[in-house]
């Protein structure tokens, strides 16, 4: 199996050849030559399987390049009830991704077991697993430079955390992030993590990796590299639990699903989108945001028009306040039909601080054929939908989750179960929940007084050359 790029002017590459980096050449995102195809009979027998067996069915249609047995090992030791339970008992953590029914044909997909009580754990720790095979084999290291508001930067460093080859280096904005958030991070006393308060806000932070990036010998000669949503290796672990979740809320593999997917950079549908294309029957992919709605807008209109920075709200589901989705241009490549002119041309005037409109062009009606459905959910949808599962079927979900259920019930067509996927626990948007419910959220054991532990973190201003003098210093 060969990687392409959306841009079409790239050349093809292998799947660990892609693993450790980022954007392709040609400034596009790389996706399999044409998706690998899933039989009834593949279907049939996959039914049953323990979530690692069925991790390996999927993703060894993906990784062709590494040794069976070798893909083996690494996600029996990546998917395992120890890591996804928290020390939690009530429920069936053996299966991974536990199905929680709420009616019979409407349920909720548990992604959010994993250590750092968010759903980008899935595919976070297999990346960590995969990352020290492929520096191994190289003998190679690798330094991951990231910027965080939370949740993405606390998920890579609990998966990276130990891990030969490999350290972390972490921007956060100073005295931004909640103090559950803060404690998350900074606890962590391994060597190989490097957390850095930034004397400023997110956007200070991403810019300073931005500018470490662009300076290509500095990059080159300290081996910098990403773990961000765009990571072709995130996606594809993705792939596997819509599959479980399939095979959790069906009989037989003749039944279609609907599933509800709480978005921001549009990596956790796109994962879905590539299940249905490899033969999953997914009659509906349903996608939620929050008030910044630049995907629902798209889904409902046909114009994708990127709101800039300056343009997107705070809101009470953070992790969706995103103001361009960086994996969208995987699905837009699908839709026109795989020409890499055509995204060329979308993305020219997008990179601008453009838009793009496909109302009355070929590929708008076609799009359709991709079974998308869109809503958008606010800050008081999100309390009343929070109100309501608690109080009907004393099911606490965080606010992202929350969302999804809200336009999934909107949107799904009758007689299609209904799948939401769980995004994060609640326990991590504490706030929210007391004002929705007047009560705290609980907390897994493993997260019990994480406050009160010692925190190691580097406050530095915002300024590149200090960071660059840090990371020399570290490495
Ligand atoms: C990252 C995240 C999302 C958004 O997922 P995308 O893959 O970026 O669409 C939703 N909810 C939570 C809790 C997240 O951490």
């Amino acid at each position: 199996m060969k990687y392409i790029s959306t841009r079409g002017l790239s050349p093809a590459k292998t799947f660990t050849e892609i693993l450790l980096g980022g954007l392709a050449p040609d400034g596009g995102l790389y996706l399999p030559e044409a998706y690998p195809q899933v039989t009834r009979a593949e279907l049939d027998a996959w039914r049953n399987l323990s979530y690692a067996d069925l991790a390996f069915a999927v993703l060894s249609k993906f990784a062709t390049d590494i040794p069976a047995a070798e893909l083996k090992a690494i996600l029996d030791k990546t998917y395992t009830a120890e890591v996804y339970s928290n020390g939690r008992e009530d429920s069936d953590f053996s299966q991974i991704t536990p199905l929680r029914t709420l009616v019979p044909g409407v349920h909720i997909l548990e992604l959010s077991n994993g250590p750092t009580l968010a759903f980008k754990d899935m595919a976070m720790q297999l990346l960590g697993n995969l990352f020290e095979y492929a520096l191994d084999k190289q003998h190679a290291e690798l330094n991951i430079l990231g910027a965080t508001s939370g949740d993405t930067g606390s998920a890579a460093e609990y998966a990276m955390r130990g891990k030969r080859g490999i350290r972390v280096f972490m921007l956060s904005p100073n005295g931004k992030m909640s103090a559950f958030q803060r404690a998350q991070m900074y606890s962590l006393q391994d060597e190989n993590i490097h957390n850095i308060a930034i004397n400023g806000m997110f956007d200070d932070a991403q810019d300073m990796v931005k500018a470490v990036s662009n300076d290509h010998a500095y990059k080159a000669a300290h081996k910098i590299g990403t773990v961000n949503s765009i990571n072709w290796g995130r996606v594809s672990a993705q792939v596997v639990y819509y599959f479980k979740g399939y095979f959790a809320a069906t009989q037989s593999n003749d039944e279609q699903v609907a599933f509800s997917v709480p978005s921001g950079n549009f990596g956790n549908i796109c994962a879905g989108h590539i299940a249905r294309m490899m033969g999953l029957p997914i009659g509906q992919l349903i996608l939620a945001t929050n008030e910044n709605d630049v995907l629902d807008e798209f889904f409902r209109t046909g114009a994708y028009s990127p709101r800039g920075t300056a343009h997107t709200y705070e809101t009470s589901s953070p992790s969706m306040d995103i103001s361009k989705a960086s994996n969208f241009e995987r699905f837009v490549y699908d839709l026109v039909g795989r020409d890499g002119a055509k995204v060329r041309e979308f993305w020219s005037r997008v990179d601008a601080g453009g838009a793009f409109d496909i109302k009355g062009m070929e590929c708008w009606h076609d799009l359709p054929k991709f079974k998308f459905s869109s809503g958008k959910s606010t800050h008081l949808d999100r309390l009343k939908t929070i109100r309501e599962l608690w109080e009907e079927y004393g099911v606490m979900v965080d606010t992202h989750t929350a969302d999804g259920l809200k336009v999934g019930l909107e949107q799904r067509r009758p007689g299609l179960p209904l799948i939401c996927l769980e995004t994060a626990l609640p326990a991590k948007f504490e706030e929210t929940i007391i004002e929705a419910l007047g009560c705290k959220p609980e907390r897994p054991a493993s997260m019990a007084g994480i406050e009160d532990l010692p925190q190691r973190v580097e406050v530095m201003d915002a300024d590149v050359a200090t960071l660059k003098a840090f990371i020399s210093a570290n490495t």
